[in-house]
């Protein structure tokens, strides 16, 4: 038996659901994994008269094809998908045999209005929280056109194709044989990036918003509610709805929710927001702020927003090392989230540069996968809680260098090692690696307001206790203000005193 007890009682609730017949073409061979495939085929089919099994040779042995009867849908799945990828069969089975899936009906025409022959394959690991989104995505896009289809592909079970295109982040993406992208992406992202998006000029013709939000992360989003409550006229444009949550895998201190995980919460900010009349414009990035009579913000497509107030929310991202090497090698080598890309470095050689909490946290947490784990700190004492650095002390293949300034990520066309500086002798030292984890905190998305408004040295926003900035009508909150604690609680609230602070601006004005 594959799948324990419990899950197989959810799963037959779950294929009760399904409306039609479907038929699973299987390639199988005989090795474990195609026996693990073939025992975990059987068991779907004995479970629901609705699936139908069938033996073939697809391209890639273990593998198997999700169909309608008589029509191939181009659903496959390489590889067992049990761990996380279990929830992107469940919907497979549902969705192929005719369950609609749970998506805006705009985003269903722009899929099926899609020409031409676009085939996705996406390389991803059974422990990665980041790939599910990615591959149901893709799997809705194939079921609901034809002239699509998609391959999820285990990476753990195709190790050499995984090496040989060497994919070191998952999850990564092709369209056609060619680099299509990599990390989390929602169905919205992926058909903004195949060029179905809106266009500037949809955006450009809106009337002005009494409250404009730029990003859509906890403090956006209760700032946008909140707004939205006063009945004045919210609109909100972020690059990517949901923020750094995205990336957040267990919350634990989310007042009055004793767990959640940041997608699920990301979900429900979206959910909450849409129950009130918020115009969301996901998927556009700002690059100018301007005040005249109006507040304009112009945004990368080249669509001008005005309002008569703007809530700045723009939130942080990981900071680079900034040393040679780290972009040629991201994502061939160079990792900023352990969680997602740590299998891929099985058996391996790794380094955690940063010796914070995130970076110990990465360390432990690497240490359980790889063969040895090096952390770098550049400063002579770890920062990280104590009980994190006695965890990390106890592993019997983790090592700190302290006093360690990174000098160069080097390699060919992959990571082979890393170059740092002992700031104590000045002498040089060059560790073998495969993989580079950098988890040395976050810097403000700021960058795009220079010259406009005031800012600290590390480029956050100053803000009074009412969110207001040095320019009158412009306030802002959580991250990439000034501050001193970063969490999701704290920006929630800081959005939630920006939205009455405008509000009182706009009484007063
Ligand atoms: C791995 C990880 C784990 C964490 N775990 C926890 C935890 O357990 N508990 C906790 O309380 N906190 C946690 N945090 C911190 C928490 O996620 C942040 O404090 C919180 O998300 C900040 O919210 P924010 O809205 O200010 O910014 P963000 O979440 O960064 O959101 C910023 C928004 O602005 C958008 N944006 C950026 N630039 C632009 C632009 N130019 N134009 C338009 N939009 C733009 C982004 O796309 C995004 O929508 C974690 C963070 C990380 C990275």
């Amino acid at each position: 038996m594959v799948l324990d007890k419990d899950i197989k009682e959810q799963l037959a609730q779950y294929l009760q659901l399904m409306e039609g017949d479907i038929l699973l073409k299987v390639s199988a061979g005989t090795d474990s994994v195609s026996s693990d495939m073939l025992a975990l085929v059987d068991e779907l089919a004995t479970m629901s008269s609705h699936i139908k099994v069938e033996k073939t040779e697809l391209q890639r042995t273990p593998s198997f094809s999700v169909n309608r009867i008589g029509e191939d849908t181009g659903v496959t799945f390489a590889g067992v998908p049990l761990g996380h990828e279990f929830t992107s069969l469940v919907l497979a089975l549902l969705q192929v045999s005719g369950r609609a899936p749970k998506v805006d009906q705009k985003l269903i025409d722009q899929v099926k209005n899609i020409k031409g022959e676009y085939h996705f394959e996406s390389y991803i690991s059974l422990t990665c929280h980041n790939c599910p989104d990615v591959v149901q995505a893709l799997n809705i896009m194939s079921t609901l056109n034809p002239s699509i289809s998609h391959t999820m592909i285990d990476g753990g079970a195709f190790k050499e194709e995984v090496e040989s295109k060497q994919i070191m982040a998952v999850p990564t993406v092709f369209l056609n044989g060619e680099s299509f992208g990599s990390g989390r992406m929602t169905l919205e992202e992926i058909l903004a990036k195949m060029g179905s998006g809106s266009d500037a000029s949809e955006l450009s013709d809106k009337e002005p918003f009494d409250v404009l939000v730029v990003g859509g992360g906890p403090a956006g989003a209760s700032a946008a509610i909140y707004a939205a409550r006063k009945g004045i006229r919210t609109g909100i444009v972020a690059e990517r709805f949901g923020g750094q949550i995205m990336d957040t895998l267990g919350i634990e201190n989310f007042i009055g929710t004793k767990y959640t995980e940041g997608p699920k919460l990301a979900a429900s900010l979206e959910e909450h927001v849409k129950e009130y009349n918020v115009d969301v414009m996901n998927l556009q990035r700002a690059k100018r702020l301007e005040k005249k009579d109006l507040i304009a913000i112009e945004l990368e497509n080249g669509a001008i927003l005005r309002s008569k107030t703007v809530i700045l929310s723009t939130g942080a991202r990981w900071r680079n090392v900034g040393v040679p090497g780290e972009a040629e090698f991201k994502n061939k080598g160079v990792a900023y989230c352990p969680h997602c890309d740590g299998p891929l470095f099985a058996g391996k050689d790794v380094a955690v540069i940063g010796g914070g909490n995130s970076g110990i946290e990465a360390a432990i947490d690497l240490a359980g996968i790889v063969n040895h784990v090096t952390v770098l700190e550049f400063a002579p004492e770890l920062k990280a809680d104590s009980v994190l650095q006695e965890r990390l002390n106890s592993l019997p293949n983790a090592t700190v260098i302290k006093n360690a300034q990174t000098k160069e990520i080097t390699g060919t066309d992959k990571v082979n090692g890393i170059t740092y500086i002992d700031r104590e002798t000045g002498t040089e030292h060059h560790i073998e690696l495969a993989g580079i984890f950098v988890q040395i905190g976050l810097v403000p998305n700021t960058d795009w307001l220079e010259g406009t408004l005031e800012r600290t040295r590390i480029g956050e926003i100053v803000v009074d206790n009412h969110g207001a900035t040095s320019i009158p009508g412009v306030f802002a909150a959580g991250d990439c203000t000034n501050s001193p604690y970063k969490q999701i609680i704290i920006s929630m609230g800081s959005g939630a005193t920006a939205a009455l602070g405008a509000f009182d601006y706009l009484i007063r004005n």
